[in-house]
């Protein structure tokens, strides 16, 4: 699903984010990117979602050479994606289910085609009763279970997670774990950026080591 080649990322004003970077995540595995902080891990996801791009190498999305893409072929990879965010980035003022179906909008479907949708994913996180709530009326584990139904409302190839538990406690972290592979099951590729490796290590899929830039 994802190939990189000997990727490098140096920000504006020279700070290398990533270095030699040569991975492969095969369609439908379950992968881990794990590292300190400042490790390179969300410049690693950026890539992936075109919203930064490499300084050197190649990166392939399904065997398309995704480094030098124009901004409607961004648009394009980024409908295949979905991306789940450490702190849940919903819209306050809209009920959950028009939180999940923003996606679906964007991308010019109908409300009334994309609400369905909307409430589906929603079954698929265990919330469908929390449809109409405001987002301030759930409770941050749930609130993280909305953002997985947004990132997959749209049936994407490629769920990314950047630190999904970040903000939440053990047993919730493990429940959203749990979440992950469900979605995995489902055929969607996963790959979960975190720096707890107490949820990584019981598992024995495919694990990627960020040190200071460079894979392990
Ligand atoms: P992680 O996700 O593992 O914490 P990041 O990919 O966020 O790591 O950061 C890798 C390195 O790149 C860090 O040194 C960080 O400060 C730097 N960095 C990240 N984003 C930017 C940016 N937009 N501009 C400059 N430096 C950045
Ligand atoms: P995260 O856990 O998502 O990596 P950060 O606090 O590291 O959160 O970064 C927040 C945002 O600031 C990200 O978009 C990241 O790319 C950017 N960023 C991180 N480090 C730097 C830096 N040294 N200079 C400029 N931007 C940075």
């Amino acid at each position: 699903m994802i190939r990189f080649e000997n990727v490098s990322k140096a920000y504006l004003g020279g700070k290398t984010a990533l270095q030699g970077i040569s991975l492969h995540l095969p369609v439908g595995s379950m992968g881990y990117l794990t590292g300190h902080s400042g490790a390179g891990k969300s410049t690693l996801l950026k890539l992936i979602m075109g919203m930064e791009k490499a300084n050197g190498g190649r990166i392939w999305f399904n065997g398309h050479d995704i480094t030098r893409l124009s901004s409607i072929e961004i648009s394009f990879l980024r409908r295949q994606i979905g991306m789940v965010h450490q702190d849940y980035r919903l819209l306050p003022h809209l009920p959950i289910v028009e939180n999940v179906s923003l996606p679906l909008i964007i991308a010019g479907m109908s409300m009334k085609e994309a609400l369905p949708r909307a409430l589906a994913a929603l079954d698929r996180v265990g919330l469908r009763d929390y449809a109409n709530h405001l987002p301030v009326y759930l409770s941050g584990g749930e609130q993280q279970r909305v953002d997985i139904a947004r990132a997959i409302v749209h049936k994407p190839q490629l769920l990314l997670a950047d630190e999904p538990t970040g903000n939440l406690d053990n047993d919730l972290s493990r429940d959203i774990f749990n979440l992950f592979k469900e979605m995995n099951a489902l055929g969607i590729t996963v790959l979960i950026a975190t720096h707890d490796l107490n949820l990584v290590q019981q598992e024995p899929s495919t694990c990627f080591v960020l040190e200071q830039g460079h894979l392990r």
